[in-house]
Protein backbone atom coordinates (compact mmCIF):
# COMPACT_ATOMS: atom_id res chain seq x y z
CA UNK A 1 0.00 0.00 0.00
CA UNK A 2 0.72 3.41 -1.00
CA UNK A 3 1.16 6.47 1.38
CA UNK A 4 -0.17 9.32 -0.30
CA UNK A 5 0.50 12.82 0.32
CA UNK A 6 -0.80 16.10 -1.55
CA UNK A 7 1.64 18.12 -3.84
CA UNK A 8 1.71 21.32 -1.97
CA UNK A 9 2.67 19.46 1.38
CA UNK A 10 5.95 17.90 0.03
CA UNK A 11 6.81 21.05 -1.40
CA UNK A 12 6.34 22.59 1.48
CA UNK A 13 8.55 19.75 3.23
CA UNK A 14 11.26 20.14 0.72
CA UNK A 15 11.35 23.86 1.16
CA UNK A 16 11.33 24.11 4.63
CA UNK A 17 14.63 21.81 4.75
CA UNK A 18 16.47 23.92 2.12
CA UNK A 19 15.74 26.44 4.56
CA UNK A 20 16.92 25.08 8.10
CA UNK A 21 19.78 23.32 5.87
CA UNK A 22 22.17 22.75 7.78
CA UNK A 23 19.72 22.11 10.81
CA UNK A 24 17.56 19.39 10.78
CA UNK A 25 13.70 20.19 10.89
CA UNK A 26 10.70 17.97 11.81
CA UNK A 27 7.38 18.04 12.04
CA UNK A 28 4.07 15.74 12.69
CA UNK A 29 2.08 14.97 9.58
CA UNK A 30 -1.78 15.09 9.64
CA UNK A 31 -3.84 13.54 7.86
CA UNK A 32 -7.33 13.82 5.80
CA UNK A 33 -9.53 11.54 4.28
CA UNK A 34 -6.42 8.61 3.78
CA UNK A 35 -3.84 11.52 2.23
CA UNK A 36 -1.25 13.54 4.14
CA UNK A 37 -1.91 17.16 4.30
CA UNK A 38 -0.35 19.18 6.71
CA UNK A 39 2.96 19.23 9.04
CA UNK A 40 2.64 20.63 12.47
CA UNK A 41 6.52 21.24 12.97
CA UNK A 42 8.54 20.76 16.41
CA UNK A 43 10.07 23.68 17.93
CA UNK A 44 13.83 24.20 17.71
CA UNK A 45 16.07 22.64 20.46
CA UNK A 46 13.71 19.57 20.62
CA UNK A 47 15.68 17.55 17.97
CA UNK A 48 19.34 16.55 17.63
CA UNK A 49 21.78 17.46 14.32
CA UNK A 50 22.60 13.59 13.61
CA UNK A 51 18.68 12.09 14.57
CA UNK A 52 15.83 12.85 15.88
CA UNK A 53 14.83 13.34 19.68
CA UNK A 54 10.22 14.24 19.07
CA UNK A 55 9.54 15.00 22.40
CA UNK A 56 6.52 13.01 22.38
CA UNK A 57 5.13 15.17 25.36
CA UNK A 58 4.94 17.84 22.83
CA UNK A 59 2.44 15.47 20.61
CA UNK A 60 -1.17 17.39 20.80
CA UNK A 61 -3.96 14.87 21.26
CA UNK A 62 -4.91 15.09 17.29
CA UNK A 63 -6.15 11.84 16.20
CA UNK A 64 -5.58 13.00 12.30
CA UNK A 65 -1.33 12.95 13.24
CA UNK A 66 -0.62 10.01 11.52
CA UNK A 67 3.13 10.31 11.00
CA UNK A 68 6.48 12.49 11.38
CA UNK A 69 8.60 14.33 8.88
CA UNK A 70 12.39 15.20 9.64
CA UNK A 71 15.08 16.16 7.54
CA UNK A 72 18.93 15.04 7.08
CA UNK A 73 21.21 17.14 6.26
CA UNK A 74 23.37 14.44 4.55
CA UNK A 75 22.46 12.61 1.20
CA UNK A 76 21.39 10.30 2.56
CA UNK A 77 17.20 9.32 3.26
CA UNK A 78 17.39 6.76 5.68
CA UNK A 79 16.52 6.12 8.56
CA UNK A 80 19.30 6.21 11.76
CA UNK A 81 19.24 4.47 14.71
CA UNK A 82 17.62 6.87 16.82
CA UNK A 83 15.24 7.20 14.23
CA UNK A 84 14.44 3.45 14.03
CA UNK A 85 14.01 3.35 17.76
CA UNK A 86 11.41 6.56 17.29
CA UNK A 87 9.51 5.31 14.40
CA UNK A 88 8.71 1.70 16.24
CA UNK A 89 7.44 3.70 19.41
CA UNK A 90 5.33 6.17 17.27
CA UNK A 91 3.77 3.87 14.74
CA UNK A 92 2.51 5.37 11.39
CA UNK A 93 4.64 6.57 9.02
CA UNK A 94 7.54 8.47 8.58
CA UNK A 95 9.12 10.99 5.85
CA UNK A 96 12.71 11.48 5.39
CA UNK A 97 14.03 14.27 3.30
CA UNK A 98 17.72 14.35 2.28
CA UNK A 99 20.09 16.71 1.15
CA UNK A 100 19.76 18.49 -1.96
CA UNK A 101 15.88 18.05 -1.27
CA UNK A 102 14.64 17.56 -4.28
CA UNK A 103 11.83 15.01 -5.04
CA UNK A 104 14.07 12.44 -5.68
CA UNK A 105 15.33 12.84 -1.73
CA UNK A 106 12.85 11.83 -0.64
CA UNK A 107 11.83 8.36 1.03
CA UNK A 108 8.84 7.23 3.17
CA UNK A 109 8.69 4.48 6.12
CA UNK A 110 6.82 2.31 8.38
CA UNK A 111 7.23 2.05 11.90
CA UNK A 112 9.25 -0.95 11.33
CA UNK A 113 11.24 0.68 9.03
CA UNK A 114 10.12 -1.18 5.67
CA UNK A 115 10.40 1.52 3.08
CA UNK A 116 7.21 2.35 1.55
CA UNK A 117 6.13 4.11 -1.22
CA UNK A 118 5.28 7.58 -1.50
CA UNK A 119 2.03 8.94 -4.01
CA UNK A 120 1.87 12.18 -4.36
CA UNK A 121 -1.66 13.27 -5.23
CA UNK A 122 -3.13 16.70 -6.31
ZN1 LIG B 1 16.91 10.90 10.76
Amino acid sequence: MKVKIRRELLEYLLELAREFYPNEVAGFLREKDGVLEEVLLVPKGYFGSSSVYFDLTLLPHDESIKGTFHSHPSPFPYPSKGDLMFFSKFGGVHIIVAFPYTKDSVKAFRSDGSEVELEVVE
